[in-house]
């Protein structure tokens, strides 16, 4: 555990001096403060008449829900903080542009279940709740997370493990929400458990943002169930270096050193960290803690998130300034995930030139020009496969 005197010295939880250290540091305390509502919101900061006007417009569209620990981490001078934009409404959000969705993504289509979204030949995304630790401004399954459309309640997850359990195509089930680690260790271990005795299941995923917004909920017990369920990986959502504090890096690092690896997927926003200078950092940041960066998601084409698209060209130019420049492991993949329904795809600068008859020609990250030479030989089927295929064990081994 963290030495919890050190949080009383932190001008952040000046912002709640009744605070004990004891009650800071527990995760039940933080969720039980949480920041809900504009007369609390108004006496712990100044708001703008952008922020004050948007927790107004906002407040049937969408919750509001701020840790106190996230709340501390805002800087209550600027409007701009990225953890401020990320937490407090401001009026644009309540503002829906044409062609803008209430499911962006389209997965009600392919949501043979509640909890269950089938959407890739081999992997679900599995629903497990709806609520969250914060709920970010940015948060596109806001449809969800909204609370009442989708009360997951144990039937709705116990038909979720069946439709597993009933598609043998599915080896790889991604759990999401809401945030699944806002469920206690039993209600975590009631899920895990049933998928991960059924056979065909050969990994599991969990998407959080506790470790970023409640990461004192990353406790040893918590860290014991998921590495029972090995292999199990963590993929959390931190979107700036100003959100990797001593504790977000204790969680992180908890996870790791028991034995779960941790992936990052950060969402571009314009004017939280639309810079190649601030993403590189969080990637720099992000490995420091051995945590991967894995995606760098485009923002979905959600209601009310006009004001914090980016144009497609920016992720692209940032990419640009990343790959050869720095450490392969902290160049995300740059994900556009398309509207109705398409899926993820993946951009990237484009290094292929020409294709000539000398071969193909590249530029480098510094703009120099190599050609690769073609080979003669084309065929590229693999003959020991047959063999292989023969061999190879029926049920993958773990
Ligand atoms: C993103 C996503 C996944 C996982 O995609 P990967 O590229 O495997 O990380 C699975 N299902 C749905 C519906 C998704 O949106």
């Amino acid at each position: 555990m963290t030495t919890p005197e050190r949080h009383l010295t932190e001008p952040g939880q000046r912002t709640f001096p009744d605070a004990t250290a004891a009650e800071w540091s527990d995760w039940r305390w933080q969720m039980r403060h949480s920041v809900r509502t504009l007369a609390q919101l108004e006496q712990l900061l100044e708001l703008t008449p952008e922020e004050r006007a948007g927790c107004v417009e906002t407040a049937e569209i969408f919750r509001m829900g701020i840790s106190p620990y996230y709340f501390s981490l805002i800087d209550r001078e600027h409007p701009f903080c990225p953890v401020r934009m990320q937490a407090i409404p401001t009026k644009a959000e309540a503002r829906v542009r044409p062609g803008e969705l209430l499911d962006p993504l389209g997965e009600d289509k392919t949501r043979p279940v509640p909890a269950i979204v089938h959407k890739y030949p081999d992997r679900v995304l599995f629903l497990a709740l709806d609520t969250c630790s914060v709920y970010c401004r940015h948060c596109t399954r806001r449809r969800i997370t909204k609370g009442g459309e989708a009360e997951l309640n144990k039937e709705e997850l116990r038909r979720g493990i069946e439709y597993v359990r009933a598609h043998p195509e599915v080896r790889d089930v991604l759990i999401s929400g809401g945030d699944p680690f806002l469920l206690s260790e039993q209600r975590l271990e009631e899920l895990l458990a049933p998928l991960r005795e059924i056979p065909h299941v050969e990994m599991i995923r969990i998407g959080t943002r506790v470790p970023v917004c409640l990461p004192m909920r990353v406790t040893d017990a918590l860290a014991r169930t998921l590495r029972k369920h090995a292999p199990l990986f963590v993929v959390t959502h931190f979107n700036h270096p100003k959100e990797i504090t001593p504790e977000a890096r204790e969680a992180c690092e908890r996870l790791v050193d028991h034995g779960v690896p941790v992936e990052n997927q950060a969402v571009l926003m314009r004017r939280v960290n639309s810079d190649a200078r601030i993403i590189k950092e969080l990637s720099h940041a992000l490995l420091r803690m051995r945590v991967r960066p894995y995606y760098l998601h485009q923002m979905d084409v959600a209601q009310g998130l006009e004001h914090l698209r980016t144009p497609i060209s920016k992720g692209v130019e940032i990419l640009e300034q990343l790959r050869g420049h720095t450490t392969g492991l902290a160049v995300p993949h740059l994900a556009v995930d398309l509207p109705g329904g398409g899926g993820k795809v993946t951009l990237q600068p484009e290094y292929v030139v020409e294709h000539a008859s000398e071969g193909t020609v590249f530029r480098n990250f510094k703009g120099e020009r190599y050609v690769y030479p073609e080979p003669e030989e084309t065929d590229c089927t693999c003959p020991y496969d047959s063999v292989w295929m023969s061999q190879r064990p029926r049920t993958p081994s773990r």
